[in-house]
């Protein structure tokens, strides 16, 4: 079996649920307090992904890193050497999907073919909802990245939005 090791990226505004989601894929576990990032946690989980006739074994290590300002400064050392990554926005800010175009603009100056996929989170505060499937598909569309509505909560869609990368990343 061939093994395989891939450095992800997580993307987007602050409190759009990175953390959460990393949190829910590698220890299916949720917390309801925020906590914000301080520097960078790097997280690691191995998924079996069908290659041809062959089990690739897949070492996904998630990058997660504090939103905001201190970003800027930490961003071309945490995106060294990546090979795909997670767009994350906030389905109740429509704010944090407009961002989305600036997140993937960092990744393609690294490389522009990188495989991408997008969470549209919070998938669970439907009464909360901003942003309609329609303009998180526009986007997606535009981005050229496949998008999974997402709770990191409930853990609605996201083991396919990993399983959906680690197929992009084996190629
Ligand atoms: P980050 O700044 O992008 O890492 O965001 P966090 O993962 O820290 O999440 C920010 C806040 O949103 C926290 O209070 C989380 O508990 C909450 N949160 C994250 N994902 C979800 C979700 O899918 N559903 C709900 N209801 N809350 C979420
Ligand atoms: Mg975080």
């Amino acid at each position: 079996m061939t093994t395989i090791s891939k450095k992800v990226c997580l993307l987007g505004d602050f409190a759009v649920g990175k953390t959460s989601l990393i949190r829910r894929f590698v220890y299916n576990r949720f917390e309801d307090q925020y906590l914000s990032t301080i520097g960078v946690k790097v997280s690691r989980k191995t998924v079996f992904v069908p290659r041809s006739e062959e089990m690739v074994e897949l070492i996904i290590m998630l990058w997660d890193l504090a939103g905001g300002q201190e970003f800027d400064n930490v961003r071309t050392s945490y995106l060294r050497g990546v090979s795909g990554g997670v767009l994350v926005c906030d389905l109740c800010r429509a704010s944090t999907l407009d961002s989305l175009p600036k997140y993937t603009n960092e990744l393609a100056h690294i490389n522009a073919k990188l495989p991408l996929v997008i969470a549209a989170n919070k998938a669970d505060l439907l009464d909360q909802h901003q942003v309609g499937i329609d303009q998180v598909e526009k986007v997606a569309s535009m981005l050229n990245a496949p998008y999974y509505l997402t709770s990191a909560k409930q853990g609605e869609g996201v083991e396919t939005l990993f399983r959906q990368l680690g197929k992009l990343l084996i190629g």
